[in-house]
């Protein structure tokens, strides 16, 4: 048979196909790729990643082995031969290819290690050293992959890279050489096509004109794929990743990304260059303008057709495609009224940078013409300050320039879409969405071929300003419009004590509300989180280890300060992230901290409410700079609606005059029993037996409770005085006994409790524990009430509160019910978070 017969009987066109890290993560992933290239109908070169996690595994022992950690990297070098020695084992069959793979493994971690003892002698890493050291996880992961191939039934060969791929010898970094690549290429590779054998070859590395390894960068696979199929004219690349494919954002940022099904060479180059980790800065250099098409498919789902990346255009019902982000960026500006006049600003600017090989980002220029300004990485601003200063010593002496500064913290955001040339208001659009959600934009650049919007936020902006731009052009529904997921409210619990855990088991219990799943639980000890929300299984689990006095860090979560955990969480894709205090700590800082990164937050806890003043107003003032909402219903009379009807009445209309009522269900209790004849101290002791009480009751009879719950009503009011000082029901005698002591010594009170009820009962009253609040006045204190008003005429624990407004001027509005317990309170939160959740 002739050989192009074979070919065409084959499927004839040559493929590139490239697999990542994560698809090459231990010996299952390894057979899976090989079995998948040994079922490819035509030819194909291969080219491989390090295993997942090698390159860092690497890079991090030699960085520690240059700081004196000589251990760390021995470590490295014993788990990279124990990685791969363990694939070699499971994968390659006993005999000759399995030996020479295991020999060429310890050679390499070898050579790592000793390499790695010079570099902590020298006590410094040159890029040089470290492109040598990290090599070693392609080569050996090709040969391994070769290998395995090889055992699969296809004749696989192990083609070193680093004799294939030329470069500039940028070492870190470095630029392929297209012709000297396609020269050595075509020689190398070609033949052993022709033979019917797969090359297998390392991505990532190639050499330099001097003989050295070099690297491309980091993810530099994706690019030594596209060049080989440049190379050898190849008709498709195919990078297979653990991802669908490119989607319209990363989606770590952005729950709702979807996959793009196909791409212009145009938009995935700028996707690519604007740091979407999915392709390789220049991927796409080899291959715009060829017909080569780029394939970027899932190794989870091999069914799926994955992102078409081709000379195309298809979908035009998008003018925005993609997202991508490049962080850890810092702002450079060069600044001066003078520099309107100054001719070249700009050309000497970019020279000057250019001269130093850093890699700007974006360039952006105000239209007074007085500042310009580029990003680019935080590691790299301050050379690029000096080399800038230095280029206009003149200027800067003779007062034409002000300065030149630069700003870390920095986060560019590219909105990528071919359709944007020519769509009117796209940048409108872009901009709006973030004005409406509060995010500050630090500097704006338009790419002169307008496929390319690019903004400058802070780093903690980044989520929020994602998601709003992925909003608003309704990047979700790309690729055919599938109606767009309900979307949910994440739940964070800050605090899982009884309240929490109860409310943990109403959320489980729950149908028919809006979509709400907890996706985070935090307790002093870290936190344990899911951004697709914690099974109800991991949840009631949790809940019922919470209760035998374990802590989350220790229930398979991460230990971190609250405030870390809400930081991660608020980066991780959360879909309109709620926090609920269930804690009854001084928290808010860290609520305003947690409203400024996109949290409604949702109160149990009374203190961020009726704590001081200033911390009051900061804490409404974050929620309403951040544009989100703070609810606290639970905060006072647990779930009965009193802050609600309170709202509805104002919005309705109505002006609330006075508040007034009965808010501990403690005090209620022992004092209308105290009432109806009961001695004080057995009243006392019943509270707390029946759990009405705190285990030391002096905490409810110090009337301190209630009187944060009416300081909470009368901010509500408007009130903005100092709290009430409640009376004190605990005898100052008893103050400061032991609990035991107390409980033994209050009977002495009684008769004086008798005396009182008895004078009273007499003119047809009876004593209640009775809060107030008007916009100007606040109490808690002992009354005494006529027998069959409201409030006298209120048993048990419950809770009342009446509003005295316009309307109910002659007859009080009363809300009236059970105002403490676990479950009640859970309810009220819950009620909270459905009211945010169907905003
Ligand atoms: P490889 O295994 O080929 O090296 P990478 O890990 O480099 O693959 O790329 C895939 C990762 O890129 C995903 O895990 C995903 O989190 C991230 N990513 C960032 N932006 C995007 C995007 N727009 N589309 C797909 N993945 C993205
Ligand atoms: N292994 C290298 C890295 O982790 C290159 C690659 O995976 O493409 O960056
Ligand atoms: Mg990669």
């Amino acid at each position: 048979m002739s050989p192009p017969k074979r070919r065409r009987r084959e499927g004839g066109k040559l493929e590139v196909w490239k697999f990542g890290g994560a698809s090459l993560a231990d010996a299952a992933a390894i057979r899976k790729a090989a079995d998948l290239i040994a079922s490819a109908p035509g030819p194909v070169v291969i080219v491989a990643s390090a295993l997942g996690g090698v390159t860092d595994l690497l890079l991090d022992g030699a960085t520690r082995a240059a700081a004196g950690h000589a251990k760390a990297a021995a470590h490295a070098a014993a788990e990279f031969l124990k990685r791969h020695r363990a694939v070699a084992h499971e994968l390659v069959s006993n005999g000759a290819r399995r030996r020479q793979l295991l020999a060429l493994i310890d050679a390499a971690a070898r050579e790592y290690k000793d390499l790695t003892i010079a570099v902590g002698v020298l006590g410094h890493l040159e890029p040089r050293t470290s492109d040598v050291l990290v090599s070693r996880g392609e080569r050996v992961s090709a040969a391994v992959l070769a290998a395995a191939v090889t055992e699969a039934g296809r004749q696989a060969t192990f083609v070193d890279a680093a004799d294939v791929v030329e470069t500039d010898g940028h070492h870190g970094g470095a630029a392929p050489n297209l012709e000297g690549t396609t020269r050595r290429a075509r020689r190398s590779l070609k033949p052993l096509l022709a033979r019917r054998q797969t090359p297998v070859v390392p991505g990532f590395i190639g050499h330099g004109p001097d003989g050295s390894v070099t690297t491309l960068g980091r993810g530099g696979s994706d690019l030594t794929a596209t060049l080989l199929a440049r190379a050898l004219g190849a008709a498709t690349a195919v990078l297979w990743k653990d991802v669908p494919g490119i989607l319209t954002a990363d989606p770590r940022l952005v729950t709702d990304a979807r996959l793009i099904p196909q791409l212009h060479h145009r938009e995935a180059a700028e996707v690519a260059h604007y740091g979407a980790k999915v392709l390789h800065p220049r991927a796409l250099i080899p291959i715009a303008g060829t017909r080569i098409v780029l394939r970027v498919r899932s190794f989870v789902d091999l069914d799926q057709p994955g992102t078409e990346v081709s000379a195309r255009r298809s979908d035009r019902t998008h003018p925005v495609k993609a997202l991508a982000i490049i962080r850890g960026q810092a702002v450079v500006t060069v600044a001066g009224k003078g520099m309107a006049g100054v001719h070249g600003i700009a050309a000497r600017t970019f020279v000057a940078v250019d001269a130093e090989r850093l890699s700007v980002s974006t360039i952006f220029q105000a239209s007074s013409e007085s500042s310009i300004g580029f990003t680019l990485p935080e590691p790299e601003a301050d050379r690029a300050v000096r080399a800038v200063k230095r280029a206009f010593q003149g200027e800067l002496a003779s007062g034409l320039i002000d300065n030149v500064t630069s700003r870390p913290g920095m986060a560019v955001v590219a909105v990528v879409g071919d359709g944007m040339v020519g769509t009117p208001g796209v940048a409108a659009r872009v901009f709006s969405s973030l004005a409406t959600a509060g995010v500050n934009v630090v500097a704006i650049a338009q790419g002169s071929s307008e496929r390319n919007i690019s903004f400058v936020v802070r780093e903690p902006d980044v989520p929020e300003a994602v998601r709003r731009v992925h909003a608003v052009f309704q990047l979700s529904k790309i690729g055919g419009g599938r109606p767009l997921a309900t979307p949910y409210t994440d739940v964070v619990f800050l605090g899982f004590g009884r309240v929490g855990r109860a409310l943990a088991d109403q959320i489980t219990a729950s149908s028919g509300g809006p979509p709400v799943r907890v996706v985070g639980v935090l307790d002093r000890s870290g936190y344990v989180f899911d951004q697709r929300g914690l099974s109800d299984r991991r949840l009631l689990e949790l809940a019922r280890e919470k209760d035998g006095g374990a802590l989350v860090a220790s229930l398979g979560g991460t230990k971190a300060s609250a405030a870390e955990a809400l930081k991660f969480m608020a980066d991780h894709a959360v879909s309109h992230p709620v926090v609920v205090d269930v804690t009854s700590d001084e928290t808010t800082p860290l609520l305003i901290a947690a409203l400024g990164q996109g949290f409604d937050v949702v109160l149990a806890n009374k203190k961020p409410v009726a704590g001081s003043r200033d911390g009051y107003a900061a804490l409404m003032a974050a929620a309403s700079a951040a544009g989100r909402r703070i609810k606290y219903e639970a905060t006072v009379g647990a779930g009965l609606p009193i802050i609600d009807t309170y709202q509805k009445l104002v919005e309705t209309g109505d002006r609330v005059l006075q508040i007034e009522g009965a808010v501990s269900g403690t005090l209620m209790y022992v004092v209308s029993a105290v009432s109806a004849g009961r001695p004080f101290s057995e009243a006392v002791r019943e509270a707390v037996e029946k759990g009405y009480a705190e285990p030391d009751p002096r905490d409810d009879l110090n009337g301190r409770d209630a009187a944060r719950k009416v300081l909470i009503l009368a901010r509500l009011m408007g009130y903005r005085g100092a709290a009430p000082t409640p009376e004190n029901l605990v005898p100052t005698a008893l103050a400061r006994l032991s609990l035991a002591d107390f409980m033994k010594a209050l009977p002495s009170v009684d008769a004086d409790w008798a005396a009182r009820v008895k004078q009273e009962a007499a003119r047809g009253h009876v004593l209640r524990y009775v809060v107030a609040a008007t916009p100007k006045s606040v109490s808690a204190k002992l009354v005494a009430v006529a027998v069959d008003s409201p409030i006298g005429a209120l048993q048990g624990t419950r809770n009342l509160v009446a509003f005295t407004t316009h309307r109910y001027r002659t007859e009080p509005l009363v809300v009236s019910g059970p105002g403490a317990g676990a479950a009640v309170t859970a309810a009220g939160i819950l009620n909270d978070i459905y009211s945010l959740a169907t905003r």
